[in-house]
Parts: structure tokens; C-alpha cells; sequence
């Protein structure tokens, strides 16, 4: 089967126990070491599959194939998707049983940052996971005064909305992060905004 790697973690040796997102559960392996073996690392897309004869109750990870894509040797691209990609670590590993959205998603966001920008492409894929589990809030109430937001809005994480002065922070234009919000587009937000949304994305989906 396939799956993104969005965690590796080192123990005895050379052995690893590595986190695959796959279409539909978050596997936690391990792998021995073995010289021969591929090097794998956080973001890689692989083919593999799931050997569960050993004693203990987590399963070994063989046969890795891995599944390249065009910009994996573009370094800024490859940062910014191993920044993003461990942050569904955190996010899932605690869910049995995935529905296949989030890996679709980072499919499409392979093809898509060929292209375009790797953290306006993520930031639009961000608004996709959030409206998928119904924590996008595109009624422009503020979080902490509860009162409506008439000009500038402000994100904090989690993009929920609030006034700038309540939550003491960058101010943006409510057009552009309604369509932001509503037709997943960032094409009207610079990068300095942009770089700040990102920011905020880094601190937890
Ligand atoms: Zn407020």
C-alpha cells in the first residue's frame, strides 16, 4: 500500500519506529536496520507493506519502496512540506480509523507544488482539513468579545477569527480572508501575509 511518512523515531542502534499516513489509518512500524535498506525520511512517499508476525504487538515495515516526486530535490519546497507534513503526527495519532481525505489531500498537494507555491498551496489545503472537520469558522465573530467583526479580522490558531486589537494581533483585509475562506484561494494575500497564516499553521492544525 502507500503512505507519506510523518514521523521517525530512533531507537536502539540503527532501528526505527516510523509513522506512515495511509488511505485509511496512521501505521506505526518498525523497521530494523539493515544496510541495504532504503533511507527514509519525514515527507517521503512510499510503497510498502505491513509484517505482523512478530511477538510484539507492533508490526515490522518491509518491502519500502520509495515513490519520488519532481520536486523533492528543491530544498525550500521539501522544509516547508517536512514542516507541514509532521504536523499531522501530532494531529492524528490518537484517530483508529481515517477516512482517505488527508491522504488524497497530500496527493494533490504533491502536484500542486509543483507549481505553485508550497505554503500558499498548504495554506489552501489547510482551509480544506478545517472545513472537513467542521472547525472552519467563516462567520466573522470574534472569539474572545464575541462581537461582530466589521473591518479588520485577525486568525489565531486554529484561524479562528477576532479583532485585531482583542487578540493583539496582524490585522487583515475580511475580504480576502472570506475568500480565503470560502473559495480556498489565497491569491489576494502577499507573502508577508502569507507568511504569518503559515505561522500560525506551524503552531498545530
Ligand atoms: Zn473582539
Amino acid at each position: 500500500m502507500q503512505g507519506f511518512i510523518i514521523n521517525i523515531r530512533k531507537v536502539k542502534d540503527e532501528d526505527l519506529i516510523v509513522s506512515i499516513l495511509a488511505q485509511e489509518k496512521v501505521y506505526t512500524l518498525y523497521r530494523f536496520y539493515g544496510a541495504r535498506h532504503s533511507i527514509l525520511n519525514i515527507g517521503y512517499k512510499i510503497d510498502f507493506e505491513v509484517d505482523a508476525t512478530l511477538k510484539s504487538s507492533m508490526g515490522r515495515l518491509k518491502d519500502v519502496m520509495q515513490l519520488g516526486f519532481s520536486w523533492m530535490g528543491d530544498f525550500e519546497k521539501m522544509y516547508n512540506w517536512q514542516r507541514f507534513i509532521k504536523l499531522f503526527y501530532i494531529h492524528l495519532k490518537e484517530v483508529e480509523h481515517l477516512d482517505s481525505f488527508y491522504f488524497e489531500l497530500l496527493n494533490k498537494l504533491i502536484t500542486k507544488i509543483t507549481k505553485q507555491n508550497p505554503k500558499r498551496a498548504m495554506l489552501e489545503a489547510y482551509i480544506d482539513i478545517l472545513e472537513h472537520e467542521g472547525r472552519l469558522h467563516t462567520e466573522h465573530i470574534c472569539l474572545l468579545c464575541e462581537q461582530k467583526i466589521e473591518e479588520n479580522i485577525s486568525l489565531v490558531r486554529g484561524f479562528l477569527p477576532t479583532h485585531p486589537k482583542c487578540s493583539y494581533s496582524k490585522g487583515f483585509d475580511s475580504n480576502h480572508i472570506e475568500e480565503l475562506f470560502n473559495e480556498k484561494s489565497a491569491i489576494n494575500l502577499n507573502d508577508e501575509e502569507v507568511d504569518y497564516l503559515w505561522d500560525i499553521i506551524l503552531q498545530g492544525l
